[in-house]
């Protein structure tokens, strides 16, 4: 018997798609992004699967941490940093590299460096127009003469810059990013990144020495109205459930909660034990498809907590226990966020702890 809602994890195909990442930027380092629990597909099966990756970036602390623990050996860089001491005792202890993107963190950096110690390695951000963290160009360089003068910190100092729309291949904004980045850094001898999933695929030649893949390993597109597959990439989760209930409803009535999806004629309906109490977005829309047996259904009414109901059309021998996949293999999670409204990046962070994860082996 299969178990109620559960996600199977395909983490060859990760290996795959890390080895397409190494196709597009041929020649970079891959510096592979496992924050915000791999994308919801598990930290440390994911650092696993990619141990062929040259380093790790993650967004937290804790998270680098649990990496250290688990006897990952790579570089992790820990893509926020550090905001006092503490931190970045911790960062030190773990041998993390940190983000520098504001003052206050040179300063933190100064002051420790008083206690003499081995250094640590950083990559320094700077802001070339998300003006989210990170050194504007006007400030960068000071901040660059700052970390080169601080004996805690191990040269050369590291350069970092993030795209803010370089999923839309028509905004200039993206090429004025990178211009301003390699304007600034010219005459420096750090290592440079720049490219998020959407600038390695959409932005060839502007890699730099390391590229910074998150959402392309797990087998989805960057670009809207694209799946994966047509950038060569494989899905590493598909989520499944069962039915658990068949039925037939009049014309004229109602399912679910509120009412939201009335029968126009008399339909047969199927109840899915999943809900958003593991993660199927409750503003998924009627019409989303589902695959129950492998052939495709629509969503219908409101999604609730641990069911979704779907028309069952012509699956007249559709019967409880019956596999079906909300997502994944067959059927596309860029598909589903387009009609929940979101992007594949919140379904996939979004699968709750009562999900059973099943492993694919490698
Ligand atoms: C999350 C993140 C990435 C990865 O972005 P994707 O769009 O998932 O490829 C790269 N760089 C930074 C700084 C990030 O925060």
């Amino acid at each position: 018997m299969t178990p109620a809602a559960y996600v199977r994890l395909d983490l060859a195909a990760a290996r795959h798609n890390l080895s397409q990442v190494r196709r597009y930027a041929p020649g970079a380092k891959i510096m592979a992004v496992i924050k915000a629990n791999a994308y919801g597909h598990g930290i440390n099966r994911i650092a696993q699967a990619l141990d062929e990756s040259d380093a790790f970036a993650v967004a937290r602390i804790d998270e680098g941490v649990e990496l250290r623990h688990a006897g990952v050996r790579q570089p992790i860089t820990v893509l926020q940093g550090f905001i006092c001491q503490d931190e970045l005792q911790l960062l030190r202890q773990h041998q993390l590299d940190a983000l520098v993107h504001s003052p206050w963190q040179i300063d933190i950096l100064r002051q420790q460096a008083a206690d003499g110690g081995e250094p640590l390695s950083v990559w320094l951000k700077m802001d070339t127009g998300m003006n989210r963290l990170g050194f504007k160009s006007a400030d960068f360089n000071a901040a660059y003469q700052q970390l080169l003068a601080c004996p805690l910190v191990k040269q050369p100092i590291n350069l970092l810059t993030h795209f803010a729309n370089a999923d839309d291949l028509l905004d200039d904004q993206t090429r004025r990013q990178i211009e301003r980045f390699h304007h600034a850094i010219a005459d420096y001898p750090g290592q440079r990144s720049i490219a998020n999933s959407a600038g390695i695929i959409g932005w060839p030649n502007v890699a730099g020495d390391w590229v910074r893949p998150g959402l392309m390993l797990y087998g989805c597109s960057p670009f809207a109205g694209k799946t994966g597959g047509d950038f060569g990439l494989k899905p590493v989760m598909s989520l499944h459930s069962r039915l658990i209930a068949v039925k037939d409803v009049a014309a004229g009535e109602c399912v679910g909660y509120g009412g939201a999806w009335r029968c126009e004629r008399p339909t047969r309906i199927g109840v899915i034990s999943i809900g958003y109490g593991d993660g199927y977005h409750r503003h998924t829309q009627t019409g989303a498809p589902v695959l129950v047996n492998g052939l495709r259904a629509e969503l219908i009414g409101r999604v609730s907590m641990d069911m979704l109901t779907v028309n069952l059309h012509d699956q007249s021998k559709a019967k409880p226990g019956d596999p079906v996949t909300l997502w994944g293999d067959g059927l596309p999670v860029e598909e589903i966020a387009r009609h929940a409204d979101t992007i594949p990046y919140t379904l996939l962070c979004g699968i709750t702890q009562r999900v059973r994860i099943l492993e694919q082996t490698l």
